[in-house]
């Protein structure tokens, strides 16, 4: 079986199986964190994914979710949009 190989910020280097990770995929960035507990101390792990590690995890089979990490638009922003185009300043600030 794979091992991966990473740190615990408290036991150092630490080997964990697939089923052991977690990684939250950032949706635009294809980026993202991982998430582990260690197998010796038990700490919840956080850890930056760049673009090589999130590929390595995606292939050695760790589970994953997308995170979308962009701003959601907001009902009060949609409200505020629609009233704005209601009002016809837009036009004007075309101009
Ligand atoms: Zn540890």
């Amino acid at each position: 079986m794979t091992m991966i190989r990473t740190t615990c910020a408290v036991c150092g280097e630490v080997e964990l199986i697939p089923g052991e990770l977690r990684l939250e995929l950032t949706a635009l960035s294809g980026t993202g964190a991982y998430l582990f507990s260690c197998p010796s101390c038990g700490d919840q792990q956080r850890r930056p994914a760049n673009h090589r590690v999130v590929s390595i995890l995606l292939a050695t089979g760790v589970a994953y979710e997308v995170i979308d990490d962009s701003n959601p638009i907001t009902e009060s922003e949609i409200a505020r949009f629609s009233a704005a185009l209601d009002s016809g300043e837009w036009a004007d600030q075309l101009r």
